[in-house]
């Protein structure tokens, strides 16, 4: 896998200190299993946050404070999804992503695929937190309508590619984009191009056709 599209230093501060939505930290926890330089990165800014709290002068605690984390020690830990399979195909495991394999279970073709029309289809992940997380897939020759964002947008492409005003992004890449990019991604070559969508804000959909698909895409 050739990688050349990676995260904003911003966002893998957000995912060291746990403060993205959980769409969002699925998504990088993604492209990490795939991607050996942003891993990297990634150890950077976990030890540049722990560096930053050994810096904090000492304030004292409640009386409780132990016992509060005691107690936080014995609750279930978070999970990325709501449903997580015990047993993951192979298929699934070959073509995806750990988390993603973990979550969904099955390959990518097995998946119930929502039609929205336009040559786009689409499965909603049904996580935590604001904004929204879903698979898209969109066919040959097919492209989103043009559209900015109210917030952040990541995008990590599962399958096939697309060009749009930033570049080509291929398998494995991702797209880190904030609310002052407008763009119109465009599927170039002749395979679906399935992509991981997270968001931490709706879309906004500018044109005609876009205010055709924001009842479908937008939320
Ligand atoms: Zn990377």
């Amino acid at each position: 896998m050739n990688i050349t599209h990676h995260f904003d230093d911003a966002t893998l501060m957000a995912y060291s200190a746990g403060s993205l939505p959980q769409g969002m930290a699925l998504l990088v926890a993604c492209h990490l299993h795939w991607c050996p330089h942003c891993r990297e990165r990634s150890e950077q800014t976990d030890a540049i946050g722990g560096a930053l709290l050994n810096q904090l002068a000492p304030t004292r605690l409640n009386d409780d404070a132990l016992n509060a984390v005691l107690a936080r020690l014995d609750e279930p830990e978070q999970e990325f999804a709501s449903v997580k399979h015990d047993t993951v195909s192979s298929a699934a495991a070959a073509e995806l992503p750990a988390p993603l394999a973990q979550m969904l279970g099955k390959p990518i073709d097995q998946l119930p695929w929502k039609r929205i029309g336009y040559g786009v289809r689409q499965l909603d992940l049904e996580l935590d937190g604001p904004g929204a997380t879903r698979l898209l897939r969109i066919s040959p020759g097919v492209s989103v309508p043009h559209h900015t964002h109210g917030g952040n947008e990541l995008t990590l492409i599962l399958r096939g590619s697309y060009n749009d005003e930033i570049g080509r992004f291929c398998m494995g890449d991702v797209a880190d984009l904030d609310d002052d990019v407008s763009h119109q991604p465009i599927v170039d070559t002749n395979e679906d191009c399935i992509c991981l969508i997270a968001t931490d804000a709706p879309l906004k959909f500018s044109g005609l056709m876009g205010r055709l698909v924001q009842p479908f895409i937008g939320l």
